[in-house]
């Protein structure tokens, strides 16, 4: 039984076993606190294609997961010293960039994914798969709960919703649907064994093969909205739009046996990520700061977000009255909203110096080297579980007082 008294102890449920659940169950279990998962799928496969995990993300889970998690973890990624960014037709290196400077690792969300499942199972945590939540029940002065489509309801002093770019627990944060806004832009994807690409002369070294091409969407029926990483993408298509770069590229897409169309999507900022009456269901991870890809740091970003929710210093001198966990949601929200910005912002950024490089080349300019670069250093010396302890007393008295007050100031 949990030790809610005292707030010592919580009782969590965490919806949606994606990365940013996994961490987010890991961070609690480690930090002592009760929490099963429920997940709608019934069985994981490998999907996905690159994704890059910081030295932010890493310290966390070494911490949670220890040595052999941090282990597994790096030995996934990508072991190439640099980045090449190449000028796209004739492949002139335009600006090189240590890789761990700008999107860490690199490896096959899948694998990630595996890690991290395998984690929490080590942890003795336990997932509810194939139970998809499909209610959630959040009132004043009760505990919040989940319901499932055969009925089952769960009670917890907290739920997390980790319910990815789609999530239902963000319709219920928010009271609204949050529809997602198309970028002008799409992602054709694809990750594939690389063996028979060994014989090429154009390629070296490698067991799997990735690459992303991005394209501006013309046709209004291309700017129609299906947010999915399902969506099978036209190889046809690819080739035209790849005609005329660099032979190695077009060497590859050739020998590519499918591959994904992935729009781009933005989403507004949200002005809240925790429930309006119980304050006690939090959203985590893309459900409520989703990244870009040219930032790297979704899923890194998750797993702070993880470290933050878990990590409520226990020295707090708040007054009595107050409900630990309400405390415990509202703080987290406004210890993560501004970090998680910049980092989002900082994906824009890139993506803006890589659009207008691009017609500068059309144009004939040359490039200066550090306007390409991906500025992300500054985001992995970052310790999101020692700035939560020493920002904490400070912001919990904050959210005390509103929490009181009942004037909750919004994120944005
Ligand atoms: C299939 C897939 C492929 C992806 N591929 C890439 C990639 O190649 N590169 C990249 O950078 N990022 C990729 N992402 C996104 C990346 O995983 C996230 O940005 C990041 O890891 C944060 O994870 P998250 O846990 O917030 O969300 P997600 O990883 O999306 O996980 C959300 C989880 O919640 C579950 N869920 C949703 N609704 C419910 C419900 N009602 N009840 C119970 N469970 C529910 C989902 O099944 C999923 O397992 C992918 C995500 C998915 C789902």
């Amino acid at each position: 039984m949990s030790n809610n008294a005292s707030g010592d102890q919580i009782n969590a449920i965490v919806v949606g076993a994606g990365l940013g659940g996994c961490a987010c169950a890991l961070a609690l279990k480690h930090h002592g606190h009760s929490v099963t998962i429920y997940e709608k799928l019934r069985t994981f496969r490998r999907l996905g294609d690159s994704l890059g995990l910081g030295d932010n993300a890493l310290k966390l889970l070494e911490r949670w997961g220890g040595r052999d998690l941090h282990h597994r973890l790096t030995s996934i990624g990508n072991q190439a010293p640099d980045m090449q960014i190449r000028r796209w037709h004739d492949g002139k290196i335009l600006a090189v960039q240590p890789l761990m400077d700008m999107a860490g690792y690199i490896g096959h969300r899948g694998d990630y994914h595996a890690a991290f499942l395998d984690a929490v199972r080590d942890a003795g945590i336990e997932i509810h798969m194939g139970c998809e939540v499909a209610n959630y029940e959040d009132e004043a002065g009760s505990q919040p709960a989940i319901t499932l489509p055969d009925g089952t309801r769960a009670a917890a002093d907290i739920i997390i919703g980790a319910d990815g770019i789609k999530s239902r627990a963000r319709e219920l944060v928010l009271g609204f649907t949050d529809a997602p806004k198309s970028s002008g832009y799409s992602c054709y994807r694809a990750y594939f064994p690389g063996a028979h690409l060994k014989e090429d002369p154009l390629f070296r070294n490698g067991e799997e093969f990735n690459w992303i091409v991005t394209r501006k969407l013309s046709h209004e029926a291309d700017m129609e909205i299906r947010e999915s990483w399902f969506q099978e993408g036209d190889l046809e298509d690819v080739a035209r739009v790849t005609a005329t770069v660099d032979p190695r590229i077009r060497a590859a897409v050739a020998k590519t046996p499918s591959c994904l169309d992935w729009k781009i999507c933005y989403r507004d900022p949200l002005p809240t990520w925790v429930s309006p009456r119980s304050h006690s269901i939090a959203l985590l991870g893309d459900s409520c700061h989703p990244h870009l890809p040219t930032s790297a740091q979704g899923a890194s970003q998750a797993t702070e977000s993880a470290a933050v929710l878990a990590t409520p210093s226990k020295s707090t001198k708040l007054p009595s009255l107050n409900n630990m966990h309400d405390i415990q949601t509202r703080t987290y929200e406004k210890l993560r909203f501004a970090r998680t910005r910049a980092s989002q912002s900082n994906g824009e950024d890139l993506r803006d110096r890589w659009h207008n490089a691009l017609k500068d080349i059309d144009d004939g300019v040359e490039i200066d080297p550090e306007s390409l670069k991906i500025r992300n250093r500054w985001l992995y010396a970052f310790d999101a579980e020692a700035d939560t302890l020493e920002r904490w007393e400070e912001v919990s008295s904050l959210v005390s007082e509103e929490l009181q007050t009942g004037n909750i100031t919004p994120l944005c």
